[in-house]
Order: structure tokens, then C-alpha cells, then sequence
């Protein structure tokens, strides 16, 4: 499908996602210019992944306008923002700016189909469940797109290894606001989740109604499209789609048709009578921390159904007790000899994302781990924290620590903290607080509200680091990375 000989092909931004698309281009038979902004990069044809290959040209800094404009295709990665290279105009003018995320579903089998997943939060939970789900019922499977393995990965891997099993397909495919700034023409998920809508992004996208407008482009895009889920009740979004509703089956995250949760019995109803579901999801095995996974694991099953597959409730409720959320999000760690629960969600960086892992331990004696580089995400340059303060009273305390450390501190301070609250330097040093003040019963949590830069790589190092420290016995000097 889809040879690309004797075209040209240029891939702009060589990321992870760029760096794919440039395999995928040249496995198609393109030749391909690659293009990013950062003089210090390696030129691709030095990397052993792409050398030696003719048809391949990196160019790396400043680039003629002239040279895109004489490629037959021109691929934008996510991170590159549309003023640059002059590509908004260049998108403007004709067909032949495509995001990443289209370019591999252009080259994507026919046979697969696709489950897209986006929203505020939970994306990746989202995604990493359902892809848990299919396989454990016999579906061969692919998890990426945003979070991990791009979508050009996915499309190269199946040309290159094509499955000899006719087994069903399916890409679950998680695509950030960024992925869908340019419109696609190629990408038609079976199944489109909008999760959740709260401002973010606003940097890039300038109003939340252009966020939501990018979100909502995942349901114009299905044309093929059996079942579109979304956020109950948001205004700005039913606004957004009003004019897709005759085109696929609505299903509600809040309501029904839809998708509801009973937090106290465990269980989801699933109701979408239009696609012919109405069953019960037995959410009494999930072993995934905070009950914001009930939802998570109940919008998973619910997408599942709405692919079609032939797959039944009971397949999918068996599946229940195996999932498991990805890495550092609400992510048990350890045990301790002293009965202690160690739970790592560093991916909380900011506080909407500390809010629903609080509100997630329910019934547990919480030591809240708080701190790193805070951001601003409040009113009048707040940092936000104040809004943490009733969310904490019923926890054993409090450790921030790091760059913002002594400021989250002023302010749960300053706006009535109802439970102690200790100041640490470093997550190191909150660590070993943490193990002192800790009693038999009790939880640690790394929830930190905060992005890692002051003294981790990204928040997956200071959740290692923070996982590392949880498990080393009082007496032991951490090695470190
Ligand atoms: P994303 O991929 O959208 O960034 P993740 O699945 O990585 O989301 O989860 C990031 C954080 O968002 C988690 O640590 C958790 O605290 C929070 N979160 C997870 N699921 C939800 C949800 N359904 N609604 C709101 N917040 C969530």
C-alpha cells in the first residue's frame, strides 16, 4: 500500500516522532530531506539507524523556504509550532502539510483499526488500558502515538513485519492537542474518546476554544466512525461538535447513553443502545490506585465494545484485575517491612492532576510528598496550591521539597493547612522524613504538583529515584544516577 517512490518527502522537527516518520518515509521508497531547527543535532545519515542511505539529506538550522516548497509532502512533527518555516502559510496554500500523526495513518494497513484517545488527563492511562484489555483478549495490538512508540513506529513495524496470523488489528493511539493543530485527512479512528477538558496548553493554543477545537477535530476526522465518547455537561465542547452529532453514536462520560460509575459498588454501567450495548463492568478486582482509574478502566471497556470486534463483557471483565496503569501515575512501588505503602505518581505535575490522585486514596493516611518547580496555574500568579489545602485535611501531613518547596509551603500556610507540614531540601531528604514520621498503615505518596526540572531529567527519573530511595532500608546510602 502506499509506495512513495520517486516522491520527496520532508519530515520537519526530528524528535521521536520525526525520527519515525523519516524511517517510514524511506521504507516507503521517498527520498527524504530532514529538517530541524537545533544546529547542535546529529545529521540523521550519521545515526546508525539511517546511514549510508542515499536518499536521505539532514539540514539543520536556518533552511531555504524554497527547498520545502519543492517537496511533494511535507511532515510536521508535534513539537514544531505552525509559524515556524513558514508553514502555516505553506499549509494554507494547498494539500501538502501533513501532521505525523496522518502521515503514518496514510501508510497504515487497512485492516487496522484505530481507537484514539484524547483529554486533559488520563490520556495515556486511558490508552495503556485498553491496549491491556485487547491483548488479554487475542487482539494483536498497538499502543502509542503521544505517549511512547509513535504512530510512523506502528506503521513501519506492520510494513515490515507483516502478521502472517489474520488476526484482528487494532492501533490505540493516544493524540495530544498538538497532533491535531493541522487537520487531518487520513486518520479515522473506529472509535474517538474525548476524556476530559481543562485548560492546558493555553501557550500554544492561545484560547480554550481553540483547545477545544483541536480535541473536537478527533470527531470530525471519523468518517467511518461507530462511536464517539466524551465529557458530560461541558459546554464549550457540545458547541464544538454540534455539528458531527448525526454521524456516529454519542456516548456520555457522566450520563447515558454512555458510561456511569458506581464508586461504592465498583461497578460501571455501560449503556449505548444505538450500538447495541448495554452491560456491567466489575470494577472488584482493579488493583490500579484512586478511584478515577474506575472511570479510566470503564471509558477503556466501553471503546472496546464500541469497536465491534466481537469481543463480550465477560471477556473484557476477566482483564479487570490485570491492568495496570503506566509508570509513575498513582504506581504502588513498595511495601515496607514496616507497613507502609509507597505510591509513586511523580506524572502529577500540576495540581488538577495532584487533586485527583488525593481524591483517588480514599480511606488511606496519606504522607504527601509535595514539591519540584512549581507552575503557575492559579489566579493572580498563584501556583495554585491553595487549592490542595481541603483536599489534605483528612491526611498525616505534609513534605514539600525542592526549588518551590518553601513557597507551597507559604501558601498552604497562609490558607489554613489543618495537618502538619514539614520542609525538606531535596525529595531525598522528604524521603527520609517520610520513613521516620510514617506509621504502620499509612501511605507516602509522590504526588508533587510540580514539574522536575530543579533536580531530576523529567518527572520518569524523580519517579525512579523516588522508588529507588522507598525501597533502600533505613542504614543504606542510595546509589545515584
Ligand atoms: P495524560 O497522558 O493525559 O497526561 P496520564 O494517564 O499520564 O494522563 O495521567 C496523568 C495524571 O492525571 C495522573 O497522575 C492522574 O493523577 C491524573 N488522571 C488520570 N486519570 C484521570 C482522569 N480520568 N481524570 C482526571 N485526572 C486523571
Amino acid at each position: 500500500k502506499q509506495d512513495l517512490k520517486g516522491q520527496s518527502v520532508a519530515v520537519v522537527g526530528l524528535g521521536k516522532s520525526g525520527r519515525a516518520a523519516v524511517k517510514l518515509a524511506l521504507a516507503r521508497g521517498a527520498s527524504v530531506l530532514a529538517i530541524d531547527i537545533d544546529k547542535e543535532l546529529h545529521p540523521l545519515e550519521h545515526d546508525p539507524l539511517f546511514r549510508n542511505h542515499d536518499q536521505l539529506r539532514t539540514i539543520l538550522g536556518d533552511i531555504d523556504i524554497e527547498e520545502l516548497q519543492s517537496a511533494d509532502k511535507v511532515v510536521v512533527s508535534p513539537g514544531v509550532p505552525l509559524e515556524n518555516y513558514g508553514l502555516q502559510s505553506l499549509l494554507q496554500s494547498g494539500r501538502k502539510v501533513i501532521s505525523e500523526l496522518d502521515f503514518a495513518a496514510e501508510l497504515l494497513p487497512t485492516d487496522v483499526k484505530i481507537l484514539a484517545v484524547t483529554g486533559t488527563n488520563g490520556k495515556s492511562t486511558v490508552a495503556t488500558f485498553a491496549g491491556q484489555m485487547l491483548k488479554h483478549c487475542g487482539v494483536e495490538v498497538f499502543v502509542g502515538g503521544n505517549l511512547g512508540t509513535p504512530l510512523s513506529e506502528a506503521a513501519y513495524q506492520f510494513i515490515k513485519m507483516p502478521s502472517l496470523d489474520p488476526m484482528i488489528k487494532v492501533a490505540v493511539v493516544e493524540v495530544s492537542s498538538y497532533q491535531m493543530e493541522i487537520p487531518c485527512r487520513h486518520f479515522h479512528p473506529s472509535v474517538s474518546v474525548i476524556l476530559n477538558i481543562s485548560p492546558d496548553h493555553l501557550e500554544r493554543h492561545g484560547t480554550m476554544k481553540n483547545y477545544v477545537a483541536c480535541k473536537c477535530r478527533l470527531l470530525a476526522q471519523m468518517h467511518n466512525t461507530k462511536l464517539g465518547i466524551v465529557p458530560f455537561g461541558n459546554q464549550l465542547l457540545d458547541e464544538a461538535i454540534s455539528d458531527y452529532l448525526d454521524d456516529f453514536a454519542l456516548a456520555w462520560i457522566g450520563s447515558f447513553p454512555g458510561v456511569k460509575i458506581n464508586t461504592e459498588a465498583r461497578l460501571a454501567k455501560l449503556c449505548v443502545p444505538s450500538i447495541g450495548v448495554s452491560s456491567l463492568l466489575n470494577l472488584g478486582k482493579l488493583k490500579a490506585f484512586g478511584t478515577h482509574n474506575y472511570l479510566n478502566a470503564a471509558v477503556a471497556a466501553l471503546s472496546i465494545l464500541g469497536l465491534d470486534l466481537g469481543i463480550n463483557i465477560e471477556s473484557i471483565n476477566s482483564a479487570i484485575g490485570m491492568l495496570m496503569p503506566p509508570p509513575h501515575r498513582m504506581q504502588l512501588v513498595h511495601n515496607d517491612s514496616q507497613g507502609v505503602t509507597w505510591v509513586d505518581d511523580s506524572k502529577a505535575t500540576n495540581v488538577e492532576a495532584t487533586l485527583t490522585g488525593l481524591m483517588g486514596m480514599r480511606g488511606r493516611k496519606c504522607i504527601v510528598l509535595l514539591g519540584g518547580m512549581a507552575k503557575i496555574q492559579g489566579a493572580q500568579d498563584s501556583n495554585g496550591f491553595e487549592r490542595l489545602t481541603e483536599h489534605l485535611k483528612d491526611q498525616r501531613c505534609v513534605i514539600t521539597f525542592g526549588f518551590s518547596g518553601e513557597q507551597i509551603y507559604q501558601t498552604l500556610f497562609a490558607n489554613g493547612l489543618a495537618i502538619p507540614c514539614f520542609r525538606s531540601s531535596c525529595l531525598k531528604d522528604a524521603v527520609k522524613l517520610a520513613r521516620k514520621l510514617a506509621k504502620q498503615g499509612d501511605t507516602v505518596v509522590l504526588s508533587p504538583g510540580c514539574a522536575s526540572f530543579d533536580e531530576f531529567k523529567n518527572f520518569e527519573h524523580r519517579g525512579d529515584v523516588f522508588k529507588e530511595l522507598a525501597i533502600l532500608e533505613d542504614d543504606q546510602e542510595p546509589i545515584y544516577r
